[in-house]
């Protein structure tokens, strides 16, 4: 098992001047070697902050954040930074706004060959860059040509081919394919999926989008409210989900599994996450609610292969 994060993330909120935006609290999970670790819920929950942090673009306010047993944030401010990078790399959501439109392909995607000297010269760097677009689908000759001469399908596989340029372990993926229409979604998931069979690729893939994450998971990881409050394998999350949130969130997909179960839009609002509610955060909100569960937080059980956290379920009401 590669263990991603440990015993980390006390309490992590997320710096932007002025204001505290997010805040991620007791998280923690392992994610297997690999396979792919999916964290969904809705916008706020945490799960972008939780992404950011594991490849050090935040640095935590509290607790830490620790890869395969190195803290992040100490390891990125010292000597064993490059290495570190090296090992994980992440893939953003906008592959408009993270390819540099003045940059030939041939530079974006060898700008990390060149950073962390994996390359000779300029010939085994086009030669290096060649063979990562071909294991994207794109085409050698493609080293030429600008970011604008690609659609977003593209892009979004010269992004990848990029991230793969130094051979990481690890790929944190925050919403790789919610800015492509529908069609082409499928298509970048595929490679994704194919390179994490050939490369033995391990990935945390964040979306809020459940029939994404039923196609590209092994495991999902439901956060509300920056806290994880289920984790389960992608079967029997979707085939029996047992906290009220990730209930509420199933049945708002459509057609999801043909069993009947009638699409409920997603009831209500989530709540601010820098003053969430007391006891269980998602009590508002919950049709099972009583209350112990304003007053006391649950806390992450195991019930019969599924970490969950919730009152109802442990207690045998649900
Ligand atoms: Fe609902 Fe209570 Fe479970 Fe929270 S702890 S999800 S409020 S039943
Ligand atoms: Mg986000």
């Amino acid at each position: 098992s590669f263990d991603v994060s440990a015993p980390w993330l006390n309490r992590v909120i997320e710096r932007k001047p002025r204001q505290f935006v997010h805040a991620v609290d007791g998280v923690s999970f392992q994610i297997e070697r690999g396979t792919t670790l999916a964290l969904v819920g809705e916008s706020g929950c945490g799960k972008s902050t939780v992404a950011r942090l594991l490849v050090g673009l935040y640095r935590p306010s509290g607790g830490e954040v620790r890869f395969d047993d190195v803290d992040i944030a100490t390891t990125l401010a010292g000597p064993g930074a490059l290495p570190l990078r090296r090992r994980m790399q992440m893939i953003f959501q906008d592959p408009y706004a993270s390819l540099n439109p003045r940059w030939k392909v041939q530079d974006i995607v060898g700008e990390p060959l060149r950073e962390h000297g994996l390359v000779r010269d300029g010939a085994a760097l086009k030669q290096r860059v060649g063979e990562l677009l071909v294991s994207v689908g794109l085409s050698p000759a493609d080293v030429e040509k600008f970011p604008h001469q690609f659609s977003g399908g593209q892009r979004q596989r010269i992004s990848i081919a990029r991230a793969l340029a130094t051979e990481p372990e690890f790929l944190v993926c925050d919403e790789p394919t919610s800015a492509l229409d529908v069609s082409v979604q499928a298509q970048v998931l595929n490679i994704m999926k194919d390179l994490q069979r050939r490369q033995g690729l391990t990935y945390l893939f964040i979306s809020h989008n459940l029939a994404v994450v039923r196609h590209v998971a092994d495991q999902v990881g439901v956060m509300y409210l920056g806290r994880l409050v289920e984790q389960a394998d992608k079967r029997r999350l979707f085939a029996a989900p047992r906290h009220p949130y990730t209930r509420m969130l199933l049945d708002a997909i459509p057609d999801i599994h043909m069993t009947g179960r009638s699409r409920t839009p997603v009831q209500g609002e989530v709540p601010n996450p820098l003053n969430p509610p007391t006891g269980c955060s998602f009590h508002p909100r919950c049709p099972h609610a009583n209350a112990r569960c304003s007053q006391e937080r649950p806390a992450l059980l195991t019930v019969e292969g599924t970490r969950v956290a919730c009152h109802a379920v442990e207690e045998g009401r649900i």
